[in-house]
């Protein structure tokens, strides 16, 4: 396994040091080092991937690489999409769609380590509506139903089929990125605003939820985020997120 997580690992600790401290760790891999065990699926689809317990559904590989160091924050970057990039554009987009997937971990419940971990729940303990259910040749149907979606390369799609994948593209996770877009550009992190956000309609899109935010970026810039999630936000911000809401419930009614 090379080490192509490095980097993006520092800059995560640095610009989300509350909520990526030190010991807790991080596994950032590429496509291109896994593929031979993840098999078919990365032919197509999103760039990068996590999920609540995706750190488990790669214990065996991390372990054979002497990488394991206990439950954490596991994504998986598809480098292979970006090769034809110039060096440093490539650089920014992999570390915008790492941070992508870390504002996606940061919905879930956070990790923990329990005893019995070689026996894996085969149910997906959160977001079932994002979970990815593609065969793999080495991890077994219950790994791969815990390996949640991610970032959608056709995300502006309206193939019904995306609606649940929608559901992880909303509020909430807007409002995450909004709080990591404010931290990276105070880390002095070039955000690339698509890349971090993945606009998927019909949610409105990030500006305007970044906007009925007002000032709370630099207002909780003292909290995790995890913290500013136990918060309610700003009525504007819950105003827009109901209606929202109520325009997808319909969606989902019509196409039932
Ligand atoms: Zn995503």
């Amino acid at each position: 396994m090379r080490n192509f997580a490095h980097p993006f690992v520092a800059e995560l600790r640095r610009v989300l040091q509350m909520d990526f401290p030190a010991e807790m760790p991080v596994y950032i891999l590429s496509d291109i080092d896994v593929r031979s065990q993840m098999g078919p699926m990365f032919c197509h689809g999103p760039l990068g991937w996590t999920g609540s317990e995706l750190d488990l559904a790669l214990q065996s590989i991390l372990q054979d690489a002497g990488m394991w160091e206990g439950r954490g924050f596991a994504t998986i970057i598809k480098e292979s999409v970006f090769l034809d990039q110039q060096p440093l554009h490539r650089h920014w987009l992999l570390m915008n769609v790492t941070f992508h997937e870390a504002g996606h971990f940061l919905t879930y419940p956070e990790p923990v380590d329990h005893a019995a971990e070689e026996e894996v729940d085969s149910s997906p303990t959160s977001s079932e509506d994002c979970s990815c259910k593609a065969p793999s040749p080495t991890l077994s149907r219950s790994q791969w139903a815990m390996i949640d979606h991610v970032l959608w390369a056709s995300s502006r799609s309206r193939n019904p089929e995306l609606s649940k994948k929608q559901r992880c593209h909303g509020p909430e996770f807007l409002r995450v990125q909004a709080h990591i877009h404010h931290r990276m550009a105070a880390a002095g992190v070039v955000a690339i605003e698509e890349t971090l956000t993945c606009h998927v309609e019909p949610w409105t899109g990030f500006r305007e939820y970044w906007t009925a935010l007002g000032d709370e970026p630099s207002r909780l810039a003292h909290l995790s985020i995890r913290e500013i999630l136990n918060i309610d936000p700003p009525p504007a911000f819950a105003a827009l997120s109901e209606a929202d809401e109520r325009r997808l419930s319909q969606l989902d009614q019509e196409a039932a």
